[in-house]
């Protein structure tokens, strides 16, 4: 097992005998170094070998199942225009949307240099392109599992020619309530195949799931980036539950952070957040399960190209999100998972940077506290948080950018925290420890369902939002920025 995840490896990408249109993809990602857990994975895949891999995204994981991936399908390559000449040869299930859409970037940007195709399919937007493109015939389909058994359905999917299954995000899939369309999907597929499964953890679940769709396989264990980890100053603020707003507020302001993810417990909450820090002059917008999904892109795409300064979010919608050098997280509820403070606190401090994880805590999240401390097997350092931010009301008019500046400013000089004596104080202590520990799944693990098709969500404040959802009026991009 490497001891970091994501450092330099002495291995070089020439050495897995990949095909020159591999190698002139990789170049031109900016991949000089494979990281472990492509080191370990490349050869491994290349000779046809079922794998049941631990690692999290942010580890280089997507390319290390989908390089070896298009190098096995490569002789399959072709240009020809019949449809029959392009059966989908390698499945890639994704827990979600987000996440589907970044591997089929990811996997577009591997095999640009190769006529091998591929699509994504997932829900919550229109079927008919998707349809359409897979009629046309692609080789290398990504899909969250919902939507791939809609185009089972109706026939526009056929799984009868898989080769290669990839299942990313394998505990989360559990965690969601997946576990009987994956074994729908299953059964779908040819049992002679290449099947490779990614979890974070290895839950007695997993290995379950493991043991009776995986044969033989080869168990490849890279550890959470231990830089990452190491990087993450870990911080809890104890405030009243109904100056929490204000307490994100005055974070954001203090130190001057332009782009956040504050993650809430609920949809409802997530949105009623993010429209009372609108009101307080944060450029806001939620990300969770209820929102459509060109609403959900075109937040992500906004929140990358830095014009969202507060991305609120629930935890299945975030889940995966690699959005580089995030300089914060904040934790507007304690999640009710333990393991999600995890994930939570994994988006920042990524590829070495350096990254604050601040949680809101009160008193009522008491239980939440301990069972996270437990799980990272130490006590979080706690502090309590003077806010001086009174929350702005319905009636309040929108902050112009020079009346935030000044609350800013003001806020900077006047914000002020002192520890409580819950917890210790080692502030700069890193959470190497939980990298290192076998996964225990969450008893309570919800069977939360991103795919179920949600009620329209009535947008309660007009304005705020739709000036932050039409206001773009930017198509939906078909790849992310990685
Ligand atoms: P993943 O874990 O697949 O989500 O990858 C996390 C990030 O690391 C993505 O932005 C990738 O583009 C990037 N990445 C993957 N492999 C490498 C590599 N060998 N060198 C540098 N960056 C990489």
């Amino acid at each position: 097992m490497s001891d970091t995840a994501t450092t330099p490896t002495n291995a070089t990408f020439d050495q897995f005998g990949l095909h020159a249109d591999i190698l002139k993809a990789i170049a031109e990602q900016g991949y000089t170094t494979p990281t472990p857990i492509q080191a370990e994975a490349i050869p491994v895949v290349l000779g046809g070998r079922d794998v049941m891999g631990a690692a999290q995204t942010g580890t280089g994981k997507t390319a290390s199942f989908s390089l070896p991936i298009i190098q096995r399908l490569l002789p399959l390559a072709n240009t020809s225009a019949s449809p029959a000449r392009h059966p989908v040869r390698a499945l890639i299930l994704t827990p979600t949307r987000e996440l589907a859409d970044q591997v089929a970037a990811n996997v577009q940007s591997y095999a640009k240099h190769t006529a091998l195709r591929s699509a994504v399919v997932f829900g919550g937007v229109d079927m008919n392109p998707q349809s359409a493109e897979l009629r046309r015939g692609v080789e290398i389909l990504i899909a969250t599992p919902g939507r791939l058994l809609d185009h089972v359905q109706q026939k526009t999917a056929n799984l009868g020619q898989v080769q290669i299954l990839v299942l990313d995000e394998a505990d989360r899939m559990l965690d969601m309530g997946f576990l009987p369309d994956l074994q729908r999907i299953l059964n779908l597929l040819p049992s002679e195949r290449q099947t490779l499964l990614f979890s974070a953890t290895f839950s007695p679940e997993i290995k379950k799931l493991a043991s009776t769709y995986l044969r033989n396989p080869q168990t490849i264990e890279v550890a959470r980036s231990n830089s990452t980890a190491t990087n993450v100053t870990q911080i809890v603020y104890e405030v009243a539950e109904g100056d929490k707003t204000g307490a994100v507020v005055q974070l954001i302001r203090e130190r001057s952070l332009k782009q956040v993810i504050v993650f809430c417990n609920s949809k409802i909450g997530a949105s009623r957040l993010a429209r009372q820090l609108e009101r307080d002059g944060v450029v806001a917008t939620a990300i969770h399960g209820d929102r459509t999904q060109s609403e959900r892109m075109q937040a992500l795409d906004a929140f990358k190209r830095g014009e969202i300064e507060a991305l609120v979010a629930t935890d299945v919608a975030a889940r995966g999100l690699d959005i580089a050098e995030l300089p914060a997280v904040i934790n507007f509820d304690l999640p009710f998972n333990a393991e999600d403070y995890v994930h939570r606190i994994g988006r920042t401090g990524r590829a070495g940077a350096s990254g604050d994880a601040l949680s809101l805590f009160s008193p009522n999240e008491r239980k939440q506290l301990a069972d996270i401390e437990k799980l990272i097997k130490r006590p979080l350092d706690v502090q309590r948080l003077t806010v001086d931010v009174p929350v702005r009301h319905h009636h309040d008019e929108r902050g112009s950018r020079r009346d935030r500046d000044d609350r800013g400013s003001r806020r900077r000089t006047t914000g002020a925290h002192e520890r409580t004596s819950h917890g210790s104080h080692h502030r700069q202590q890193p959470v190497d420890d939980f990298f290192f520990k076998p996964y225990e799944p969450s008893p309570s693990a919800a069977t939360r369902r991103e795919e179920a098709p949600a009620a329209p969500q009535k947008p309660a404040s007009k304005q705020p939002l739709a000036a932050l959802l039409g206001g773009f009026g930017m198509p939906r991009k078909t790849t992310s920025s990685n």
